[in-house]
């Protein structure tokens, strides 16, 4: 089809097939379909469709919209790739690129999700004046259509539409200026932080967190944050906090209030993963456990990079032989290596001067490696370090530290290294993060996002104009906070908008 139209930012692919056909006066859904797809049979799927190949064909091999990026940003993927194990997600995108028949539907796991598919289609009235004037026509936004959400972050309450997705529209793509919209939802509070979450979902390109990944970050999330009675979970308390945060009522509404069963899926998300759990549940969890401090992002960030040990392990030990010496040792070299069986290398080194400098010139690498291993196996003999104690010591004075640093507006970016280089032991932690799950957990909650840093000298930047009472231009107010067009991440760009149009 000539002149297909690109998707606009966060555009369902639904929408762009549903304005093309508006753009080309096709007014007959089996011809858009033979036209586009060279198929009638076609269901017009909104969140995980098929035929995506067919579409990014539609575009020049040069725009870069290829089949992944079509699916990554102009379907609900995103909603779905981080919650499923690495096999699935490759059949799911494969079936998503040629042709699913339900397929992608069962691989993803809604079909058996307590968290189901909307059945009608919504919108935001608001979104849609601002659309109008920016482009001159409307399409639908994929935020409105994640399940559960009810509500534009923007704006606030969403309207359902007439459009119903199964039954006599099964085939047809309806543009969004065709459909009648009904009254607002209704919303809580709540709907607000569940939409935001949901909205930085979307933006997440990370996919294929294992159930091995999953089920050790859920562990280190209740020890960081204590919700232990003893040495194990709590999960009388994990759902207490659940329940008190987001509200019983709301919980119920959303048909995902956990029961206090043995196989509530609460319980089960803290134990060991034989399945996947929506995205619902997990932005459930996570922000009601954190107290709103750890984001749905953040936390897929940090499980995806979770190493599981028993690997990583084996790799260590693996590389450990690879370092003895091949030469046969020098008199000096036994010397020394008898030296360090009474004493510790430094005291060695202070009593036998000429003997350490001449090996220090001769076998450099030789003796470092040999104060090393020494000096660890003395460390390992002697005090045997009781590592939960020094993760308990040391989150309590990285906390303290990042409290006073969130607190001051003008600290530096808050990067992890940053943080650990506050402490007095920044090399053990440094060395031995994997260990330390407590200081692990605060590390992930305390430290900045780039978006969070700029927001944070953004505020800083108008917070001290304001005060000084000067006039604040775009231009100005970019120069003060130290940032640029080129450097600002798609958020800031909106907050700065926000912030001049006050
Ligand atoms: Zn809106």
């Amino acid at each position: 089809m000539l002149g297909f139209p690109k998707p606009y930012s966060d555009e369902l692919l639904y929408s762009t097939v549903a304005r093309a056909g508006v753009h080309d006066g096709e007014t007959s859904p089996k011809q858009l379909l033979d036209q586009v797809f060279e198929n009638r049979k076609i269901i017009a799927t909104v969140d995980l469709p098929s035929h995506v190949q067919s579409l990014a064909q539609q575009y020049p091999s040069n725009s870069g919209l290829n089949t992944s990026l079509l699916i990554a940003r102009h379907t609900l993927w995103p909603i779905y790739a981080p919650f499923l194990p690495p096999e699935r997600i490759k059949k799911l995108r494969n079936w998503m690129a040629e042709q699913s028949q339900g397929a992608a539907h069962l691989a993803s796991g809604i079909a058996a999700s307590r968290v189901k598919a909307k059945t009608e289609l919504f919108a935001c009235r608001p979104c849609l004046a601002e659309q109008r004037l920016k482009y001159g026509e409307c399409y639908w936004h994929r935020l409105w259509q994640v399940p559960l959400v009810r509500m534009c972050p923007k704006h606030g309450a969403l309207s359902r539409s007439n459009i119903e997705l199964d039954g006599e529209h099964r085939h047809a793509f309806i543009p969004v200026e065709s459909a009648d919209l009904f009254q607002d939802v209704l919303v809580k509070e709540q709907d607000e932080v569940f939409a935001k979450q949901c909205a930085q979902l979307l933006l997440s390109n990370c996919e294929g967190i294992s159930f091995a990944q999953w089920s050790l970050f859920y562990k280190q999330f209740a020890v960081s944050l204590n919700y232990l009675d003893g040495s194990r979970i709590d999960h009388s308390k994990i759902h207490d906090t659940v329940v008190t945060f987001w509200g019983k009522q709301w919980l119920e509404d959303v048909r995902i209030l956990p029961s206090r069963i043995e196989t509530s899926w609460l319980k089960s998300l803290f134990r060991k993963h034989r399945k996947s759990f929506s995205f619902a549940e997990h932005i459930v969890a996570i922000v009601a456990l954190s107290d709103g401090r750890l984001s749905i992002s953040e936390a897929i960030n940090q499980a995806s990079s979770l190493i599981i040990s028993a690997a990583e392990t084996k790799n260590q030990s693996a590389q450990k032989h690879d370092v003895e010496p091949v030469a046969p040792p020098s008199p000096d070299q036994l010397q020394w290596k008898t030296l360090l069986k009474s004493y510790s290398p430094k005291a060695a080194r202070q009593i036998y001067k000429a003997l350490y400098a001449r090996l220090y010139r001769n076998n450099y690498e030789w003796l470092m490696e040999i104060d090393k291993s020494f000096h660890t196996e003395t460390t390992l003999k002697n005090h045997r370090v009781d590592w939960s104690k020094r993760d308990r010591k040391i989150a309590r004075e990285l906390r303290r530290v990042c409290k006073a640093l969130t607190e001051n507006l003008n600290a530096p970016h808050l990067s992890r290294t940053f943080l650990i280089h506050q402490l007095n032991q920044r090399a053990t932690v440094e060395k031995n993060l994997s260990r330390l799950p407590r200081c692990a957990m605060l590390l992930t909650l305390y430290s900045e996002s780039t978006t969070e840093y700029q927001a944070r000298r953004l505020t800083r930047a108008y917070l001290s104009m304001r005060n000084k009472h000067r006039e604040i231009k775009r231009w100005s107010l970019l120069r003060e906070a130290g940032l640029s067009d080129e450097r600002m991440t798609e958020l800031i760009t909106a907050l700065l908008k926000d912030i001049l149009s006050e």
